[in-house]
């Protein structure tokens, strides 16, 4: 039986293959495994983004966490995130000794609801971090003005939305700083764990260059204790080696998400709806069904795979059970909680596939 999965990343290194095969061959060859290609896929990357200051590390979660210690950020302080994320947006927040304070999502977008922001800030919050969960964008325009309001950092998780926009305005460029991500199935993914900090700010620039490279201000000047945190060579060069097309496959993510859109429309599953105005750069593509173990079992029989991003809001994980949280504090989060599934959804996607995916989902659903 054929099998749709999730992602496929073997479908687009095979469409590469040459260029990637060369990008890793020279680096063996020039023996560039530290340094090589990261200063160009860097200057590479601020083009793209169109923010001033990148800054490689190893990967997004020690990006988000640099980047808070850059800007002082620290025990005793409160940082807001959203209740639905990857847990690396908090996980960096205690990585500080800072204390992630939890605020829900709102109810079309998954994103973090900028109405209940207000009333999670105390004398102690210095941060806000919001999420661009799926590769929707966060209301950055009202973040921001809140953020002027109360005197608060905003650095914005890039982690699932690389090339997102909003009115034509690129994320990453609204907040202080950004951090993105290129682990193997984010929008643009390395051969690996790889990440990057981004800024306009030269000074918070310097600052966490200096955190993720033992301290150093030039070599053997270590003016803080810093710790490793690079973009190794080999991952530098792929990820050079696949920026330019990027672009096109950020195209045919938002083109399949249209022609997912026209085959379930008049289905019941609920479908991703993306803000007029937001480029929604689709890294998940995430619907929302009813007896989802059911249609899960189903699709998994006819050989489509499904996953469930993710399983916890962040507040009920394990880890800040002792935190107490009640559901009631999370309607929104609690209420998606049991319905959401992603489904297929990566560029090398055939209409073919989306077809059988469609039939199946709605098939099911309207049972
Ligand atoms: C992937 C991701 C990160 C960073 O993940 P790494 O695996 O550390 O690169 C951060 N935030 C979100 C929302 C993510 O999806």
């Amino acid at each position: 039986m054929k099998k749709i999965p999730l992602v496929d990343l073997y479908a687009q290194y095979l469409s590469i293959k040459e260029e990637i095969d060369e990008a890793i061959a020279n680096t063996i060859k020039n023996s560039s495994f530290i340094g090589g290609s990261v200063k160009e896929f860097e200057n590479a990357f601020a083009e793209y983004a169109n923010i001033p200051y990148v800054i490689a590390c190893g990967n997004g979660t020690d990006s988000i966490e640099i980047l808070l210690k850059a800007y002082g950020i620290k025990e005793g302080d409160e940082v807001i995130v959203p209740s639905c994320t990857w847990i690396s947006t908090s996980e960096a927040v205690a990585g500080v000794g800072a204390t992630p304070v939890f605020v829900d999502i709102e109810p079309n977008y998954f994103t973090i609801d900028v109405s209940l922001i207000e009333n999670a800030i105390t004398a102690r919050t210095r941060a806000i971090i919001p999420v661009h969960l799926y590769g929707h964008p966060a209301d950055m325009p009202a973040i921001m003005e809140l953020s002027k309001e109360h005197g608060l950092i905003v650095i914005e998780d890039c982690a699932q939305a690389h090339g997102a926009s909003i009115d034509g305005k690129k994320i990453g460029t609204f907040g202080h700083a950004a951090s993105f991500s290129f682990y193997p199935g984010k929008n643009l993914g390395a051969y690996g764990d790889a990440g990057c900090m981004a800024t306009a700010d030269p000074a918070i620039a310097e600052k966490a260059r200096m955190i993720a490279h033992h301290g150093q201000k030039g070599k053997h000047n270590h003016q803080i204790e810093g710790r490793n945190s690079r973009l190794d060579g080999i991952q530098a060069a792929i990820l050079l080696a696949k920026l330019p097309h990027l672009e096109k496959w950020t195209e045919q993510r938002i083109e399949h998400a249209a022609f997912y859109y026209s085959l379930l429309k008049d289905s019941q599953v609920e479908i991703p709806k993306t803000k007029p105005g937001y480029r929604h750069v689709f890294h998940l593509y995430v619907v929302k069904v009813n007896e989802r173990q059911n249609v899960r079992d189903k699709l998994l029989y006819a050989g489509i795979e499904t996953a469930i991003h993710y399983p916890s809001p962040l507040p009920f994980l394990p880890c800040y059970a002792s935190r107490g949280f009640k559901p009631e504090q999370f309607p929104v989060a609690v209420a998606n909680q049991s319905h959401i599934l992603s489904i297929p959804m990566y560029p090398e996607l055939t209409k073919a596939d989306q077809s059988v995916v469609a039939r199946h989902l709605a098939d099911k659903v309207l049972v």
